[in-house]
């Protein structure tokens, strides 16, 4: 069996060829990332003519470095929920006619579940298992009783972390920092946490009285948005004109002292202090979430008691110090942390095409007559249970 896989959700243009045994014979990705780091967000419209110029190209590489000719695939899957209405219309269009001059089966793909399987295509991991997916458009929790069998444990009430700390990464101007300007925000703020006090600011965690698993990261970010503000009129800290070696007078005000006279290892300012200290307060608030999901499930033998299993994904499960504190659940409770590589992690054709493989294998959701195939911008990820959850404990 051989499945092509097209993704379009977000602002990833991407295609994989993969086998029934998770080789992964081709591969391309078109990231926008650059284009939208400049606009300080992705606009749809944008996104949309992005990928409607290169999923042609895309599609033609990963199928070509895979060497294998399109007669010879079993099936096309494409992700068709949930995500941005424009984007997700430009790969369900391609691929419907692909299908249709091809003649092969189509399988529509749930874009979180692609992400909860991914896990499988490089382990031998049986359902069931937990999932944390932890992106900047996703946050949840889920038990994955089987391809199609989830059952929603938690999510985040308003935005999602990798959201929170691109916002938050937004505010401290971190794309003017020479050592993070071409990262994410995330990626950014881990990169300047390491040089500040994680207790230097005592930002309390999220909803500590809630006693189910869902998640929230707004209230976070306005307290965050405030000390920034506060820290900027108070001290005048964040004023580059008033502190060190100015190399370019010229410049903007506004560039966090931190980054003036700029000396590598020398950074110890607020802005610093502020990113080790939204991490350390995101990462506990993740961990204690999924501490209580893991105990509901054993508690009601939705898992195994031992060796159970808690896979991590999404851009934010890069992040090694949420990792860490998640190391720290897992080794309390005899269960195994398990998290694919950051390639994989983040959106790619290749999860969707081992979907694809998931699914023919399970012989679940192939269409072989298209019509009336539509994208879903919202749609839940399995059964939502988050408030037995919490009526539970
Ligand atoms: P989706 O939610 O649909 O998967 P996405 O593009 O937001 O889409 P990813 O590509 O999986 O998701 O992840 C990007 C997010 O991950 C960004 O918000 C980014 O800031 C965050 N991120 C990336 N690296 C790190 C890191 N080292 N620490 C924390 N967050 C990170
Ligand atoms: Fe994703």
């Amino acid at each position: 069996k051989l499945v092509l896989g097209i993704e379009t959700s977000c602002d990833d243009t991407a295609a994989a060829v993969v086998d029934e045994t998770g080789n992964v014979l081709g591969e391309a990705i078109h990231s926008q990332t650059e284009v939208h780091l400049k606009t300080g967000g992705i606009v749809p419209p944008v996104a949309q003519q992005l990928h409607r110029e290169n999923i042609q190209r895309i599609v033609q590489e990963a199928l070509s470095t895979s060497k294998v000719s399109p007669s010879e695939l079993s099936a096309i899957a494409t992700t068709v929920k949930p995500g941005l209405a424009l984007s997700l219309g430009v790969g369900l269009s391609f691929s419907l006619q692909l299908v249709d001059q091809l003649k092969k089966p189509f399988i529509p793909i749930h874009h979180m579940e692609a992400h909860a399987l991914t896990i499988r295509l490089l382990n031998k991991v049986e359902f069931p298992f937990l999932v944390l997916l932890i992106s900047g458009g996703h946050c949840l929790l889920a038990l994955v009783r089987g391809v199609s069998d989830f059952l929603l444990l938690g999510k985040s009430l308003d935005i999602a972390p990798g959201d929170m700390l691109d916002k938050v990464a937004r505010r401290l101007s971190l794309v003017k920092h020479p050592e993070c300007s071409t990262m994410s925000g995330g990626k950014a703020i881990e990169h300047l946490a390491k040089q500040g006090h994680k207790l230097h600011f005592d930002f309390k965690p999220p909803m500590q009285r809630a006693k189910n698993c869902d998640f929230s990261f707004t209230g976070l970010q306005h307290v965050i948005d405030k000390i920034i503000t506060q820290k900027e009129k108070e001290e005048g800290i964040f004023l580059i004109g008033r502190v060190g070696k100015i190399s370019n007078p010229g410049l903007c005000l506004k560039i966090p002292v931190c980054f003036a006279g700029i000396q590598k290892g020398q950074i110890l300012s607020s802005a610093a202090h502020i990113a080790a200290a939204v991490q350390h307060t995101t990462a506990c608030h993740i961990a204690k979430r999924t501490h209580r999901a893991i105990l509901f499930c054993k508690q009601r033998d939705l898992l195994p008691q031992s060796k159970a299993v808690l896979v991590v994904s999404g851009g934010v499960a890069s992040n090694l110090y949420i990792r860490k504190a998640l190391e720290i659940v897992t080794n309390a409770t005899q269960c195994t942390l398990l998290c694919p590589p950051p390639r994989l992690c983040t959106d790619n054709g290749i999860m969707i095409a081992w979907n694809g493989i998931e699914r023919l294998r399970a012989g679940l959701g192939i269409l072989y007559n298209t019509e009336g195939v539509r994208y879903e911008p919202k749609c839940p990820l399995g059964v939502d249970i988050s408030k037995e959850v919490g009526e539970a404990a």
